[in-house]
């Protein structure tokens, strides 16, 4: 992972994971579009080992400006749209490879689960030869799924009739509304019905299935289900009166989330507890780490712009309008 990328804002705490280590990443995302680059965005800052792959056929390439993705008032031209969608992945932690994902397969090959303890996994094979593993995978290219073939599920193509000729193409209600599939570890955000056909639903649509993907990782962790989602907000600290009895507070309600019949060793339930009461701390941050950030913020967006970040527009532009 792309840690010296890491922003200062990405949480980290984790319960020690026994499966760590078993794959190359914990989540392979094959598109790095507004969908694929949304997802990633959720699993790095959650922690999650993430690589994010992104070459080939692209729809938002063939937009000749875009006008209607909230925040730009005046529209913001794709080249820098993209710039900045890759930039924020890489800063969320996830390593971003611009290459073009020929085949998804099971991991060992043996056509549906590895022999290993933490579960299935998957082989993510590049144009070039290169392999990487990963415990899950999020389909995120809009213009289809034909890397999914390997994997060997008929349910993902369907037929129809085009020119006299029957032809298949990867159906877009495959997955369900949370992008999950019947395979397990795998998801599709993108192509999906209804939701690829503007820019910012594909981003949400990304980000929905992120949080699937971390829902599902923190099962597999232990977490009882009450206690499988996760939100990422970022607080003010003014709001947390005194530490201490907050973090009494949130051992309490994850207490009175697990249920009765929990067979998790007491151990692996005080370290979850624990990571889970951390995670919450670092939600809540200072005045000052959110002048820091907010500057940070600034400075990265006008690099993106070339404007100066304190002054506005660069001083050649200024000029320009006197
Ligand atoms: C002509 C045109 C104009 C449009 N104009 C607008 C508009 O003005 N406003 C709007 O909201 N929406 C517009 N759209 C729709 C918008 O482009 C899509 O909603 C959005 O881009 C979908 O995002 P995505 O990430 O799912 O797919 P894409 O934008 O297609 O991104 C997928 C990414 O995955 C990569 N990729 C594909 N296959 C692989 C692979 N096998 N391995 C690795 N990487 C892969 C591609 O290179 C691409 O970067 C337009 C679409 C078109 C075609």
């Amino acid at each position: 992972m792309a840690d010296a990328e890491r922003s200062e804002g990405t949480t980290t705490a984790t319960a020690t994971d026994p499966e760590a280590a078993a794959f190359d990443y914990d989540v392979a995302i094959v598109g790095g579009g507004p969908t694929g680059c949304s997802a990633g965005v959720f699993t790095g800052r959650y922690g999650l080992d993430t690589v994010v792959f992104d070459r080939g056929r692209s729809s938002l390439q063939r937009c000749a400006y875009l006008e209607n993705y909230l925040g730009f008032p005046g529209g913001v031209d794709v080249e820098t749209f993209y710039e900045l969608i890759h930039d924020h992945v890489e800063a969320a932690g996830c390593d971003l490879v611009p290459e073009l994902v020929e085949a998804v397969e099971p991991a060992g090959g043996d056509g549906s689960e590895t022999a290993d303890a933490a579960g299935p996994s998957f082989e993510v094979t590049t144009q070039d030869g290169e392999t990487v593993t990963a415990r899950r995978v999020v389909a995120a290219a809009r213009y289809g799924g034909d890397f999914l073939e390997p994997l060997g599920d008929d349910e993902m193509f369907v037929t129809y009739e085009y020119d006299g000729e029957t032809r298949t193409k990867f159906d877009r209600d495959y997955a369900d509304v949370e992008g999950r599939t019947a395979i397990d570890g795998l998801y599709v955000a993108a192509p999906v019905s209804e939701v690829n056909v503007q820019a910012i639903m594909s981003a949400g649509q990304g980000a929905r299935v992120g949080r699937s993907v971390i829902t599902d990782h923190r099962l597999e962790q232990g977490y009882p289900e009450d206690l499988a989602a996760h939100w990422d907000w970022i607080r003010p600290e003014a709001e947390l009166a005194d530490e201490e009895t907050a973090r009494d507070d949130w051992r309490e309600r994850f207490d009175s989330r697990v249920p009765d019949d929990c067979d998790l060793p007491e151990e692996r339930l005080h370290e979850l507890r624990e990571a889970d009461v951390e995670r919450q701390r670092e939600m809540y941050v200072s005045e000052e780490t959110v002048e820091t950030r907010a500057k940070r913020g600034r400075e990265r967006l006008a690099d993106h712009l070339g404007v100066d970040a304190d002054s506005g527009p660069a001083a050649d532009s200024a000029s320009d309008s006197e």
